[in-house]
């Protein structure tokens, strides 16, 4: 998970708890632990992208999802993209040969017609290397993280969700996913969204799974409850049987793969247990994972995709506003908050173009109103040049609610000014 996320999740802390059942008890499967501390071991070096450890954690992903049945696709298990050292996300990163890898396993639906469908279950493996981006400790640079929550808990929990449906295939197709590139910017799945296995029309739901490793108390939140309007009683339907303390949020654009779905106007869930102290530090090691909180988050995924695989009518989704708490968990946020002013761009970090590039604009949100949209390039704001994210965030800095002024953009060919008015983040 990316940085951002921090305030998001302990405002989460502050939400309403759900219904409390017994759980059920849960085996924990032994390759589930196995498959963490390979991950998450000294030896892959902390899954940088791009790095030989990242590749290795690649080739161990592709070799396991073949182990549980799923199959690759035409081009393989592989889908290769590229990182590019100007981009405002790996700047200051050892990127190693700065190609990432998504590794793709494919569980054929079982209906003749709905197999055209699909349901899409992802899980970032790549995590911060020597920790040269995105710690949180920077005096622990050339150190290990190993990244066992973030995100090996959710890659190996993947492959048990795939286990678990490969033995009743559900009548839509379910395209698993390990992304990589996302501590980066959310590379591996805007390469995705642009290149899709099954065209996004088709594509009925995304699922997340980012940091599900240390449950405590029974709480899972999920994000993104919002993005379909039969998010909420399905969700409270499975959980009657895992007796969860569920936290719905209703936000789809957090700071993981998900919005880059949610961005091309896919309803998504992210699934997430909670921040810790070890978050993006060296301690995030193996020993801290509650291995039974996989399971029961495996369990629980398992039900949802395959709901969401079988059912006969589609899901509405929902472009959702604003959400009135946590504001910050979008990757625009350190741009978009500035003392105050809100412009709700959401910039695209995989982007080495000069300028700041959009990734998309909240749904009502300053920008939407005054007009801008995914794929514009903001050159100027009021009077200042703006040649990168940073001095996005200094000319925003600049301005306080209700000030009005003029933005620059260049979209495709041709340049244009919009006229803005800054709102105030809630
Ligand atoms: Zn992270």
């Amino acid at each position: 998970m990316r940085r951002s996320t921090f305030l998001a999740a302990l405002l989460a802390l502050a939400g309403p708890a759900g219904v409390l059942h017994a759980q059920r008890s849960v085996a924990v499967p032994p390759r589930l632990i196995e498959d963490v501390r390979y991950l998450a071991d000294d030896r892959l070096g902390g899954r940088m992208t791009g790095s030989p450890g990242a590749d290795s954690a690649a080739e161990y992903l592709a070799r396991r999802f073949g182990e549980v049945g799923l199959q690759p696709s035409r081009n393989g298990w592989f889908q290769e993209f590229t990182v590019s050292p100007d981009a405002p996300g790996a700047r200051g990163g050892r990127l190693g040969s700065g190609r990432g890898r998504n590794v793709i396993g494919i569980l054929p639906g079982s209906d003749p017609e709905l197999r055209r469908e699909a349901v899409i279950v992802g899980a970032h493996y790549d995590h911060l290397g020597g920790g040269e981006i995105g710690s949180l400790n920077p005096d622990s640079t050339g150190r290990i993280h190993n990244g066992a929550d973030d995100n090996a808990s959710g890659a190996a929990a993947l492959i048990q969700i795939a286990r678990t449906l490969a033995a009743h295939p559900p009548a839509r197709t379910v395209v698993f996913i390990a992304f990589s590139g996302e501590e980066l910017g959310l590379f591996g799945s805007q390469h995705y969204v642009k290149e899709p296995l099954y065209a996004l029309d088709n594509t009925v739901a995304m699922i997340n799974l980012d940091m599900v490793g240390r449950m405590r108390d029974r709480k899972l939140i999920v994000y993104g409850t919002a993005t379909a309007t039969e998010f909420p009683a399905l969700l409270d339907s499975l959980n009657w049987y895992q007796g969860f303390d569920l936290r719905k949020q209703g936000d789809g654009l957090g700071p993981s793969d998900q919005s880059s779905f949610y961005l091309a106007g896919r309803p998504v869930l992210h699934l997430f247990t909670d921040l810790h102290e070890d978050y993006h530090r060296t301690t995030d090691d193996w020993q801290k994972i509650n291995f039974e909180g996989i399971a029961r988050v495996v369990d629980f995924t398992a039900g949802l995709a395959s709901a969401l695989g079988g059912r006969t009518t589609p899901l509405t989704f929902v472009n959702v506003p604003q959400p009135t708490s946590h504001a910050t968990a979008d990757p625009g946020a350190a741009v978009t908050s500035g003392y105050g002013a809100y412009l709700g761009s959401i910039p695209d970090m995989t982007s080495s173009e000069g300028g700041v590039k959009l990734m998309g604009v909240r749904k009502d949100s300053p920008a939407d109103k005054a007009g801008l949209r995914a794929g514009d390039v903001i050159t100027r704001i009021g009077k200042a040049d703006i040649a990168d994210l940073q001095a996005m965030t200094n000319a925003l800095r600049s301005f306080a609610p209700g000030d009005r002024t003029d933005i620059a953009v260049q979209r495709g060919d041709s340049t244009l000014t919009v006229q803005v008015t800054f709102g105030r983040r809630n």
